[in-house]
């Protein structure tokens, strides 16, 4: 089939729940992703934040073949050797005392979400408590995790949705205060707000919630699903905060390109909330997924990614620079690590300008309604660096008035 015929049978057979932009992929290798006419394209978008090392890591590709070979699935019914390796690292790598498996980032915050309201419910004895979620969130698309997403538009044909959540400012502690009850057992957060906008937590804010979830017995549920595993500069953005969440999510580039996630809690949590028969899953953490973890979190340690985009951020946060000092259109960037966003006026529509740079042969993405979201794999060197910049200016010089 030519690119229209596979496009025309997607469009036959698939429910038409994406806008897909008119390219179908093939193959990958390193940082270039290759369409079926063989167009090469430099990633900077990594799947949404998943494929951390690129494409065609050799190590990684050995650990699933391997996998694959020998089992793919058991059940959570029983034990099985590449959870029990996934599962220590990523504790070790998070300082989270227990984990649970899940296939997405929205089962992850499933999970938290029940965790939380397992906690209150064993403490006070009734049900019935509340949950804070910030403004312009993004948790996911199921109903629990859409309950605790802060996007109007994504959930108002769905209403009612769980109840019991209110939502605060993300970043203005009086607008958390203000929501608080008697109630209240968790407050949920991204620590680096990603679809909303590329927006990190302040210090101060992130200091404050922690403090009033102690003094409460609330838990504080850090989101990390994005701008967790090395994205920021650190193995979860949370310690370069001094904070430490009671339930931490995971998903993305936990695996590498694989559908897992996961919630972690600590140990208080853990001996106080969900006990066998609350929860589970047939797939979640199979040994196939957690092959690619293991894996996964060795190349991180190894390879000493999040160190290597602490020390890469200054240049490309250097080029995000310059791009807002070229263009009038382009006001400012913000972000963390790998995670970073360029914000544009009013005149230019962020999707009208990521068509064009797929067209030119550079994947980006968009994020809220005003920013271009670059999420490169986190194995980038300088000269893609300068390679994104090459191509990004050439694109939005087409945009100049
Ligand atoms: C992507 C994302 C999710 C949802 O993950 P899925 O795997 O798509 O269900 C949740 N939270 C954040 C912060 C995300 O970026």
């Amino acid at each position: 089939m030519n690119k229209q015929e596979y496009i025309d049978t997607a469009e036959e057979n698939l429910f038409h729940v994406y806008n897909r932009f008119p390219v179908v992929f093939d193959k990958g290798e390193g940082v270039n992703i290759y369409d079926t006419d063989g167009k090469k394209y430099l990633d900077f978008a990594s799947g949404i934040g998943v494929m951390a090392f690129g494409y065609g890591n050799e190590e990684y590709k050995d650990a699933l073949k391997n996998q694959i070979d020998k089992i793919t699935h058991t059940s959570n019914l029983y034990y099985h050797v590449p959870m029990i390796e996934a599962g220590k690292k990523v504790c070790k790598a998070s300082g989270m005392d227990k984990i649970f498996f899940t296939n997405s980032g929205a089962e992850a915050i499933e999970g938290a979400i029940k965790t939380a309201k397992r906690y209150a419910y064993n403490r006070d004895g009734y049900a019935g408590h509340e949950i804070i979620a910030m403004e312009h969130s993004f948790h996911g698309r199921t109903v629990g995790s859409l309950s605790v997403t802060g996007t109007e538009h994504y959930r108002e044909p769905f209403l009612p949705l769980m109840e019991g959540v209110r939502f605060a400012q993300f970043n203005d502690i009086n607008s958390v205060i203000a929501q608080l009850s008697d109630k209240t057992c968790a407050i949920i957060m991204e620590t680096v707000q990603g679809e909303g906008g590329l927006y990190p937590a302040d210090p101060e804010f992130i200091k404050a919630v922690r403090k009033l979830c102690d003094e409460r017995d609330m838990l504080l549920i850090l989101d990390e699903i994005q701008c967790g595993m090395g994205r920021t500069g650190s193995m979860y953005a949370f310690q370069q905060y001094g904070v430490k969440p009671d339930i931490l999510t995971s998903a993305k580039a936990l695996g590498a390109g694989v559908p897992v996630g996961a919630f972690l809690v600590t140990d208080k949590v853990a001996s106080n909330s969900l006990v066998p028969g609350d929860h589970g899953t047939t797939y979640g953490g199979n040994p196939l997924v957690c092959a690619a973890v293991d894996k996964t979190m060795d190349i991180m340690t190894e390879r000493k990614i999040p160190e290597h985009v602490a020390e890469l951020t200054p240049y490309f946060e250097s080029v995000l620079d310059k791009i807002v000092e070229k263009y009038d259109f382009v006001t400012s960037h913000r972000g963390m690590g790998f995670m970073q966003g360029l914000v544009l006026s009013e005149e230019v529509a962020p999707g009208k300008v990521v068509a064009a740079a797929l067209e030119h042969g550079l994947v980006i993405l968009s994020a809220g309604k005003d920013v271009v979201r670059l999420l490169p794999p986190l194995v980038i060197e300088k000269s893609d660096i300068d390679e994104m910049y090459k191509l990004l200016t050439e694109v939005l010089d087409t945009f100049v008035k």
